[in-house]
């Protein structure tokens, strides 16, 4: 007998255990799934500055903090990969590796990931340096020598934010023109602080073992090799929502991104999304958790208009 619940949140990040948070606070059977440690990409990430409430907190610190608040209300936790969905009306199935369960709502909170420039060193500098997420950590790099890797509008919008913090910004682009919107591209090349290496790809980031200390790059036309000094490298080479599972229900766009209204209802009545793995312009905590408020209390809202 598949075991039963009212909601099944999946994901255990910010955005799923604030979603367990609120509806297990309003008296809901609520189950948590997720393939690895709750906490999702905040354990990813070493000091955290812009959640109110901390001045400085670590990543798997609040995840530790938020975990212990979700699940404070008897909301479950537990390990399973989420591998298929089934909508069957007023009850849903979630089939993980290891178990089916019944549900009258689902909240997916999956999140996203950011793709890989695959040059050597970027593992190892991740967090030191390596960053994929300007408005995460560009303020520790104020006064300082930043590459920005990629020409999409990533790229470049979060090149020009970080050009109100660092003493200069250079963008490092495979092609000779960027593929940004005209419009970002203008004000990209009206900034004085900011300057554009074309045709060229990042073959390593350097270090000190400590922290980034530059990159080698290499011109792909020319074939010439050189070195940038650089305290920070931020890559834009793409993000993928963690969405493969549910193609099935018809919830989601074109590049795989859940939709949802302003209520985090998906086009399927009783599924939600919420968090990194929407079609969302600012993908941080205080969003992820803002999404799972309103999913929260929508779910509940969804069971008793069963009633
Ligand atoms: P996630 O945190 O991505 O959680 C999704 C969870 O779903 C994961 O635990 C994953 O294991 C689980 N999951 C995925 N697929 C399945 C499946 N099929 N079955 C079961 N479980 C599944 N934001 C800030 O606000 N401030 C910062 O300083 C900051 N720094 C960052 C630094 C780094 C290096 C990174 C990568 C991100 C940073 N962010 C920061 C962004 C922030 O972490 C995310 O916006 C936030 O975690 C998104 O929350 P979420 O709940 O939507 O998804």
């Amino acid at each position: 007998m598949a075991k039963k619940y009212d909601v099944i949140v999946i994901g255990a990040g910010p955005g799923g255990m604030t979603a367990a948070l609120y509806a297990s606070r309003a008296n809901l059977s609520v189950l948590m799934l997720d393939r690895g440690i709750y906490g999702g990409q905040m354990n990813n990430t070493a000091a955290i500055e812009n959640y109110p409430g901390f001045k400085s907190i670590l990543g798997p610190d609040l995840s530790k903090e938020m975990y212990e608040s979700s699940t404070q209300f008897g909301a479950e936790y537990t390990y399973g990969t989420v591998e298929k969905i089934e909508n069957n009306g007023v009850t849903k199935t979630v089939t993980t590796d290891m178990e089916t369960y019944e549900t009258k709502a689902i909240i997916i909170a999956t999140g996203s990931e950011y793709k890989k420039l695959g040059a050597a060193g970027e593992n190892e500098y991740g967090g030191r340096g390596v960053s994929y997420c300007a408005v995460c950590d560009g303020a520790f790099f104020k006064n300082k020598h930043v590459v920005v890797v990629g020409g999409g509008d990533s790229a470049i919008e979060e090149g020009i934010y970080l050009t109100q913090l660092a003493d200069k910004v250079t963008v490092i682009h495979r092609r000779d023109q960027l593929r940004a919107q005209k419009i970002i591209q203008d004000r990209a090349f009206a900034n004085d602080k900011m300057e554009f290496v074309w045709n060229t790809n990042v073959e390593e980031i350097d270090g000190d073992e400590q922290k980034v200390s530059g990159v080698k790059i290499k011109n792909n036309k020319t074939g010439e090799e050189s070195t940038l000094d650089a305290s920070g490298v931020f890559i834009y080479v793409g993000v993928l929502p963690m969405t493969e599972q549910f193609g099935n229900l018809g919830i989601l766009d074109d590049q795989g991104w859940v939709e949802t209204n302003d209520q985090m209802e998906t086009k399927v009545p009783g599924i939600f999304a919420i968090g990194d793995v929407r079609d969302k312009k600012l993908r941080q905590i205080t969003t992820a958790v803002g999404d799972g408020g309103v999913a929260g209390q929508g779910v509940f809202n969804y069971i008793e208009s069963l009633k």
